[in-house]
């Protein structure tokens, strides 16, 4: 992400709306297919979801994720500035290794995500299995988190969410971004975004 970039020039837009729109479908569908299966978070400290492999490819959820810092207070957000430092330093030293590997995301706070409001599709999707169609018509599945595949695959064996339209609506919102800006938008890990 560009240094100064737009972030109070996005707020309030037609994409800020859009993406918000997007969001509350997903977490729509995300909650029916909740209540159907009866899974939930409740006790999971999230280490597993809230890892640092978790990619932001579109400009739209970056400045959104980073506006959620916006709405804490000092010292938690300054906290998480803090610690995204510290996991993009363990990144830039070994990526493989543990110090990085182990981290978890600087916003996760004893399994509770500090800017719950502001988190990225990959966040708010997680857990559940799913499938995605592909634009080659090939169908990609992902399986569930360990808490979902251990305690409660067996009575949901077919419970799957389809993520296709949330991905290709999130990708043609990027696209008219890229036009306006005139350029694609570099992948950030959530650390990289929030330590920025
Ligand atoms: S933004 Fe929130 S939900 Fe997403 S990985 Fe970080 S703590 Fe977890």
């Amino acid at each position: 992400m560009d240094s100064g970039d737009n972030l109070a020039c996005f707020s309030g837009t037609v994409f800020d709306s859009r993406l918000k729109e997007l969001y509350a479908e997903m977490d729509a569908a995300y909650e029916a297919v909740s209540i159907q299966s009866n899974f939930n978070c409740i006790g999971c400290d999230g280490a597993k979801c809230c890892s640092v492999d978790l990619i932001i490819h579109t400009f739209v959820e970056m400045v959104y994720l980073k506006n959620g810092l916006l709405t804490l207070d000092e010292n938690t957000s300054s906290r998480i500035q803090k610690r995204s430092t510290e996991i993009v330093t363990f990144k830039e030293i070994d990526p493989s290794g543990g110090d990085y590997r182990n981290s978890v995301c600087a916003a996760n706070f004893d399994g509770k995500c500090a800017i719950y409001q502001y988190r990225p599709m990959i966040c708010r999707l997680a857990g559940i299995p799913h499938f995605i169609h592909r634009p080659d018509l090939t169908k990609i599945y992902g399986p569930g988190c360990p808490r979902f595949e251990n305690r409660f695959r067996s009575s949901n064996p077919l419970l799957q969410i389809d993520r296709t339209p949330f991905y290709r609506r999130m990708a043609e919102l990027e696209m008219e971004i890229i036009k306006q800006q005139g350029k694609r938008t570099q992948s950030l890990t959530i650390s990289e975004i929030l330590a920025n």
